[in-house]
Parts: structure tokens; sequence; C-alpha cells
């Protein structure tokens, strides 16, 4: 009898989406003259940089010819991919990170998802409150976090981000083993401090546990003093994964290229308690279960690194935070209170009531989407995120409206 893995059970339904949509729906049907602007976007809205675009075009016509075409590429990721990643993103800010500790995957979402499969299943995990749902739902598939009740899982450690701490969580009490961070926050926006991260890594160090670090929102940081990656912390190579996405850096949501870091001396520990070192372990799942990233979408990626594609991204990376200080002006203006919006394109604006009630009279007033904050864990329940992923136009559209029904 062929039977079904049995903690997919356990799995929620997120109605979210779905709920939005319909909501939606509705006020359309019922004010069919109003455009809606949403701002509940998670997506980049603008095209890719032209730089990428001349390369992807470049690599499409070698495939077009024998001699330059190209096949099964290395899992990896090509050397002039983790070469440029390396010296770029690492070696120019100070940090020691080798081309041979990068893997080039289609997302950051995947490689957030898959790395726990070369962890153990009895092990505890904690991720912030509120979550990217990937990180929890990932580990319930997995077998680790035990029955739903009361909107949280039995053995997921929830970290409560709030007010009171910046929303930056600090280390459970109770052990956590696999820990899930992720700065500039989605969909808090909020930042971490070189000291606070120190804390973790510190933690993490301690209590033998190991951190997953989610920087798919590292471009979007403007102060120099706010840490881009964990490894601007000393002695976090041991102890933590960095993920790193071009999907909210150069708009590839829909191109498809990321990275994972794994430093070879970060570890972990065999049921003897002996170190074993996860380079070779995610090496051998990544080789197994990947094929590696079409040809072209590398070049693109490469072309990110140019001087033309550097001016470029941040460009495009500039429209989207001048947009969000618009938002957060707006906000200020109506007197709510909210996180985010400095170093990231998400403003998490405190609704001073259930994050539906704000969400509807968004909608109903102003014809304006956002995302009620209540989809992202517990601690979200009185939030909205707006995203400033849009056009200025839209943005300024929005919040000109807002501002009449809220005022
Ligand atoms: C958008 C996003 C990513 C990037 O995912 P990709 O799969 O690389 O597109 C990763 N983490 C978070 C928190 C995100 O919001």
């Amino acid at each position: 009898m062929i039977k079904i893995n049995e903690h997919y059970k356990k799995l929620q339904a997120s109605y979210l989406f779905s709920d939005i949509a319909s909501r939606i729906a509705d006020f359309q049907a019922a004010n069919p003259e109003t455009e809606i602007i949403r701002l509940g976007i998670g997506d980049a809205t603008r095209a890719l940089p032209p730089a990428c675009i001349e390369a992807m075009h470049k690599a499409v016509d070698e495939m077009g010819r024998d001699d330059t075409f190209r096949g099964y590429g290395p899992e990896q990721g090509y050397e002039f991919l983790r070469e440029k990643i390396a010296q770029h993103d690492y070696a120019a800010r100070g940090t020691d990170i080798s081309a041979d500790e990068i893997f080039i995957s289609d997302g950051a979402k995947c490689d957030t998802g898959n790395f726990q499969e070369i962890l153990a299943t009895n092990i505890r995990v904690a991720v912030p409150d509120p979550v990217y749902p990937v990180y929890v739902d990932t580990n319930v598939m997995a077998g680790r976090a035990g029955g739903f009740s009361g909107g949280k899982y039995e053995n997921i450690i929830y970290m409560p981000s709030t007010k009171e701490n910046n929303y930056v969580p600090q280390p459970p009490e109770t052990g956590a083993d696999l820990i899930y961070l992720c700065f500039p926050n989605n969909p808090t926006g909020a930042t971490i401090t070189k000291e606070e991260l120190k804390r973790w890594v510190d933690y993490a160090r301690d209590n033998k546990a190991l951190i997953l670090y989610d920087a798919a929102y590292e471009a979007f940081i403007r102060d120099k003093t706010i840490p881009r990656s964990i490894y601007e912390v000393e002695g976090a190579r041991e102890v933590a994964v960095e993920f790193r996405s071009f999907s909210k850096t150069a708009g590839f949501t829909g191109t498809r290229c990321a990275f994972t870091v794994v430093p070879k001396d970060c570890r972990a520990f065999d049921e003897t308690g002996g170190a074993a070192m996860l380079h070779s372990l995610w090496n051998r799942r990544h080789s197994t279960k990947f094929n590696g990233v079409a040809y072209p979408v590398q070049r693109a990626a490469e072309a990110i690194y140019t001087p033309e594609g550097q001016e470029q991204v941040k460009s495009i990376i500039a429209g989207y935070m001048e947009n969000a200080d618009i938002i957060r002006k707006q906000m200020e203006e109506l007197g709510f209170s909210y996180a985010g919006g400095r170093h990231s394109p998400y403003i998490w604006v405190d609704a001073q009531t259930d994050s539906w009630e704000l969400f509807d009279a968004v909608l109903k007033k102003a014809g304006v989407v956002c995302t009620p904050g209540a989809g992202f864990g517990p601690c979200g329940r009185r939030y909205i995120r707006l995203s400033a992923f849009n056009s200025r136009e839209n943005v300024e559209r929005a919040m000109q409206r807002i501002h009449k029904a809220l005022q």
C-alpha cells in the first residue's frame, strides 16, 4: 500500500491570499469604476537591468551555435558567477568567503526550504514571529513541528518580534538548535545591528546551534553600519549559513537566480557529538537533487557586477526606496507608528486594531490593497504590511487616497 507523508496533513491551509482576493473581488464588483492600487506586492515590479538583458541575449546566441553551446553546467554554478559574488559581495566588504563556498541556485525560497534536509529530525527549530512561512512549513513537512494548536506548532519555538524589542528577537531561553533569522526582515522591514547579530552568533557558538540567515533584502540597506552579511560578525563562519537572492536585488523573481553560502568550516554534529562539515553535505545534496541554473540566467546575474549593472541596480533600488519614503511620510502624517521602510521595501504599520479591519478600511475607503499582518503569524495580528514594490505614480496616488480616507 502506498502511503503519504503524514506530516503534510499538519500543514495549515493559508487562506491569506484567497481571502485577500475575494475581498478585492467583492469590492471591485461593488465599485466597478475604482481603479484598485496594490501595495501588497512582495515581488519586483520594475524591468530587469538592461545590462542583464544584454548579457542574457548574448548567452542565448551562444547556446544557438555548436561551437559555443553548453549542456549540463556545474550544479554549484559557473565559476564566473561564483567568483564575482565572492569578490563584490564579500571580499570588497571585508568578509572572507571564497567562491567555492557559494552555491548558485534557482531561489532563496528553495534553499531556505531545502537546507533543513541535511539536518536531523529531532532538533528544536526557532523562527521569528511574524515569519516568512517557508521556514515553518518545510519543517512541518519534515516532521519537526508537531501538532498545531492556538495558532502555533507545538514543537516550534516562536520568537516574538515586537515594538518592545525593535522587531529583533532575543535568543530563546529554551535551547534552539536551528535558528532562522531574516534581516532586513520580511514582513517587518526591521534591520539588526552588528552588536545584536553578534549576540546571536555567540548564542549559536555556545549552544552548538546553527543559524540560517536570510539576507534576501540586503541590497536595500542604506546605512553602512548595518550588517549586510552575517559573516561581518566574527565567528559566524562556523555557525551560520547565508541565503541571498537576485530576486529583489535585481528583479530576478521571474528569471530565477539566487545563492547560498556554506563556509567550509561551518559545522553541525553527528550522533556521537563529533563535528560534521555542512559544506560537503550540502554539496552532496545540491549536486544530487539540483541541475544548476540556466546558463543565460547565470550570465545575466553576472552582468549585475559590471559597472553598468551596478549603476542600474542601484537606481532601481533607489526608486523603490523613494517609494518607501513616500509611504513612511504618509504613515507619520496620519499618526501611525511603523517599522521598516528605511532599509527595506516593506513598511510594517501598527494598525491599532485587528489587521483585517484596517485592511478593509484601506480597501473600501481608498481602493488600496495591503497585506494583513495576521498572515505572517500571531505577532502580526495588529499590523498591516505596505510594499514599495510599485510605480512611483501608483504609490503617490495610493498615499493621496489613504490620506483623504483616514485623516
Ligand atoms: C523574496 C524573498 C526571498 C527570495 O526568494 P527567491 O526564491 O530567491 O525568489 C527569500 N526570502 C524572503 C524572506 C523573501 O521575501
